[in-house]
């Protein structure tokens, strides 16, 4: 493999012969668009810069330069405007994955860019630029000068207005020179500003050279003792003197020994008895060497599945490790690890959205010195640090942590990606494009650095485990818990008589028992609801009226705590009324159950349990979620109620019973993932339970208690679970025996969409005949104003989807070329989830 990628080559043509690049616009353009490099900017620019280029008549992006070449195009073009960068910022693998995903993924590439930067690497004439909060006197050209005096009297100016008042159009070199001198800040949301964070040191001034001029320092001092106090104090620190590099001492530390203040501290400054540094403290967390502490030895059932996988990796590049929740996983995955970065190698370890816990980040910061976290709840600044050091540090070996979105940073030198819960949907972007899958996509990526790709689930994805069977990927599979402890023992429990009964309750007899049980061995309980809100719909006791969203044909859920009515597909939100809006009856009934209502309901039964719940409203925050997490684990909670969210890789040691309140709103679910999904989401919750010395407990309230999944999941048959979804998958040729891609159709005229999504029909069928379904119209409707109506492509295993992505596109651009369908949204989401 190659380590040293060199993209930087310059394009100069002979002299005189033109020079254009083709970039990439953070739009969702179709294509690329050309412009051409002005004389002075063509030894400067290639392929991955960042240049200024105007669209349109007022607009100016920082667009990346894809191609350098000399291709005169068919229109005429127009200059780029200056060289942003004087690196690239996107490297040839990157730009080769961008392409990549969009032409897999049907999206432009400037949809791809834009999921791909962290926002303050990405510029465009409405970005916001600020002055830094901290910036420091450094030396300043007339023209940057000029820009922080204009700026100085204002909060934030976008660039374009800054073009105005400086009246040039030139003016996004001049913010770039500022960004990476840091004295100003850009951002298209302002609480996502990159401020590098800066401690402030201070040293012996360059003049005091030896003891001699000490005294003479200690002599300026002798009239202000506070100054004296200081400088003693940092003599006694920095002992023994070493005038040649002299000790640097943290500002904040030096005014805290000595209780002198900033004006003290200035005053020695000026006497040039003291210097000030910056110096950027990185926000990756490099820990002391020292804390490092060594992995555990790996048990025989581990070693034998480290040495398959190693052995899988002789020969094929993707790798599946089938192992039981708490079979240590974990442990092997470090070991691979270890190994890779031993070898100089980058290693990328994903994860999905959720499951980015602290728990895991420690667990492998305790091993591995420095690892790089990139989640979307950091903050931008700490995303745009990740990239900035695999970028400068291209040759080192690395370790990234990070969910879906940190297969775009520049990797140069990958050696190995884990994908952990391989089998998670949040793999799968929604909204909006790139629709790309992680799992598919890393294993894209991978296979052109050369690297090894290990997928890892107690339960994976019916599509990766059919590889793994017909032996595409190796498989390696783990049945034994780490310790031997024992798989829980799961119980159904039929509510179907408790369900038909007016205000029956949400648990059952044996549930509460149980419950009450673990409460008093002080033992923790964790139950699953997948629904949050408090109950799904209010409806009038009167009249029947159920309140609906004004955007979408979907009710309104009732949250007790707020006292509020949420939409849950766009947000909309109104206060709970007092009356029913239809008849005025008085009497507002809530319907259903979700968190929130669960919540409530044990704290009544259990008035001395701590009760809390884990779901999107209580963990809009890093820090909310990760206190919910803390706090559970140090046992300050005793009940957790939770959404999805409590299903995915937590690992706590105390936990022996877990309850999953409904399970036939999953098993119910019109998806053919349906059977597949309930069995991980249910296998995953009751993993959590037992994990350490005893065996745990799990209670499924069903009203179906004989269903095939629920079986499977009674005796731990992965194997049967997939043999059953396979056979009902070839029946009806969904994956693995065929290709979906979705077409989604929106518009806000009911009738205008009906009469686009019957020409799309009538096209559709003529190219794709009976491997065409729909056109669909979905239980909800409407969303955010739009009607909606879905066509599905199954695309079988022999035929190629390049082609057929190329023939959806031409059947859908000529669509959007008559007039009365102009304005109909059209989205493609090749394998939809
Ligand atoms: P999984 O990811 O398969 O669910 P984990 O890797 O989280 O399992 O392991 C479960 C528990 O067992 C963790 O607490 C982990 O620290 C512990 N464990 C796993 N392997 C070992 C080992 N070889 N030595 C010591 N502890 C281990
Ligand atoms: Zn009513
Ligand atoms: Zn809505």
């Amino acid at each position: 493999m190659n380590n040293n990628i060199n993209i930087s080559t310059t394009f100069t043509g002979e002299k005189g012969t033109p020079v254009f690049v083709d970039v990439i616009l953070p739009l969702a353009l179709p294509r690329l668009l050309t412009y051409s490099v002005p004389t002075e900017l063509q030894s400067v620019v290639c392929a991955g810069m960042r240049v200024a280029v105007q669209v349109g008549r007022r607009k100016i992006y920082a667009a990346i330069v894809h191609r350098v070449h000399s291709e005169t195009p068919p229109y005429s073009t127009k200059p780029i405007i200056s060289a942003l960068d004087s690196e690239p910022l996107v490297n040839e693998h990157q730009l080769a994955l961008w392409a990549w995903v969009s032409q897999y993924y049907m999206c432009g590439m400037g949809e791809v860019m834009k999921a791909a930067l962290p926002a303050a690497l990405k510029m465009e004439s409405e970005t916001r630029v600020s002055l830094s909060a901290d910036w420091d006197n450094l030396e300043f050209d007339d023209s940057e000068a000029n820009l922080i005096r204009v700026l100085e009297s204002k909060p934030s100016l976008s660039i374009e207005e800054l073009s105005e008042l400086l009246h040039s159009k030139n003016v996004f070199p001049l913010v770039q020179q500022l960004l990476t001198k840091q004295v100003v800040q850009v951002d298209e949301q302002l609480q996502n500003r990159y401020k590098p964070r800066f401690e402030t040191l201070i040293t012996l001034h360059p003049d005091v050279k030896n003891e001699e001029d000490l005294n003479a320092a200690l002599a300026l001092t002798s009239r202000a003792p506070m100054q004296e106090k200081l400088l003693m104090a940092y003599v006694s620190m920095a002992m023994p003197l070493d005038f040649s590099s002299p000790f640097q001492v943290q500002k904040k530390l030096l005014l805290e020994k000595t209780q002198a203040t900033d004006v003290v501290l200035k005053a020695c400054i000026t006497k040039k008895i003291f210097e000030q540094v910056q110096h950027e403290v990185s926000r990756l967390n490099d820990e002391g060497e020292d804390d490092l502490v060594q992995m555990p030895t790996l048990s025989t059932a581990q070693q034998a599945a480290f040495d398959e996988i190693k052995n899988h990796f002789t020969n094929k590049q993707v790798a599946l490790l089938h192992g039981v929740t708490s079979s240590g996983k974990t442990e092997i995955y470090m070991r691979l690890i270890e190994e890779a970065l031993a070898q100089g190698k980058q290693v990328l370890y994903l994860l999905p959205e959720i499951a980015l816990t602290a728990q895991l980040i420690n667990r492998l910061k305790k091993v591995f010195r420095s690892v790089g976290v990139y989640h979307s709840k950091f903050s931008d600044a700490q995303r745009v640090e990740v990239y900035q050091n695999l970028l400068k540090n291209a040759d080192e070996p690395m370790l990234i942590l990070g969910v879906r979105s940190s297969l775009f940073l520049p990797f140069s030198n990958l050696g190995l990606v884990i994908v952990d819960e391989e089998h998670e949907n949040t793999y799968k972007q929604q909204d909006p494009a790139p629709r790309y899958h992680a799992r598919d996509t890393a294993i894209v990526m991978a296979a052109r650095h050369g690297a090894k790709v290990l997928l890892g689930s107690a339960t994976p994805s019916i599509e990766s485990y059919s590889n793994a069977v017909s032996g595409k990927y190796g498989l390696v599979e783990l049945f034994e818990r780490y310790g031997k402890v024992e798989l829980p023992e799961v119980q159904i429990v039929n509510v179907s008589f408790q369900r038909k009964q007016k205000n029956g309750s949400h648990f059952s007899p044996l549930l509460l028992k149980e419950v009450g049980e673990a409460l008093e061995k002080k033992e923790q309980v964790i139950l699953f609801q997948n629904r949050r809100g408090f109950s799904p719909y209010v409806e009038c006791k009167e009249c029947g009226w159920i309140p609906q969203c004004e955007h979408c044909n979907v009710s309104l859920t009732y949250h007790k705590r707020t006292h509020q009515l949420v939409c849950h597909y766009c947000g909309y939100t109104i206060s709970m009324p007092h009356a029913c809006l239809a008849c005025g009856g008085s009497h507002l009934e809530t319907k259903g159950f979700g968190t929130e209502k669960v919540e409530e309901e044990l704290q009544l039964i259990f008035p001395n349990a701590t009760v809390e719940r884990m779901d999107l409203d209580t963990t809009r925050t890093r820090s909310a979620y990760e206190r919910i997490i803390s706090d559970f684990e140090n046992r300050n909670i005793d009940i957790l109620v939770g959404t999805q969210m409590v299903t995915k890789g937590l690992d706590f040691d105390n936990v022996s019973l877990v309850g999953i309140l409904n399970a036939d709103n999953m098993l119910s679910f019109p998806d053919f993932r349906a059977g597949e999904r309930s069995y991980q989401l249910m296998s995953q919750v009751a993993g959590r339970a037992g994990r350490r010395g005893k065996r745990g407990r799990v209670l499924v309230q069903t009203i179906q208690p004989r269903h095939e999944i629920l079986q499977y999941v009674l005796h731990s048959d992965y194997k049967s679970m997939y043999a059953s979804q396979m056979n009902e998958r070839r029946d009806f040729l969904y994956p693995p025996f065929a290709r979906l891609i979705k077409i989604t159709m929106k518009h806000r005229d009911e009738q205008t969409l009906f009469r686009a999504a019957q020409v799309a029909n009538q096209s559709l069928r003529n190219t794709f005949a009976q491997r065409v379904l729909g056109p669909e119209i979905p239980l909800i409707n409407r969303v955010q104003n739009r009607y909606i109506i879905n066509f599905m492509l199954k695309i079988g295993r022999e035929k190629s989807t390049d082609k057929a992505k190329l023939l959806i596109k031409d059947i859908f651009a000529q669509i959007l070329h008559i007039a009365e369908f102009k304005q109909v949204e059209v989205i493609a989401d090749v394998d939809p989830m």
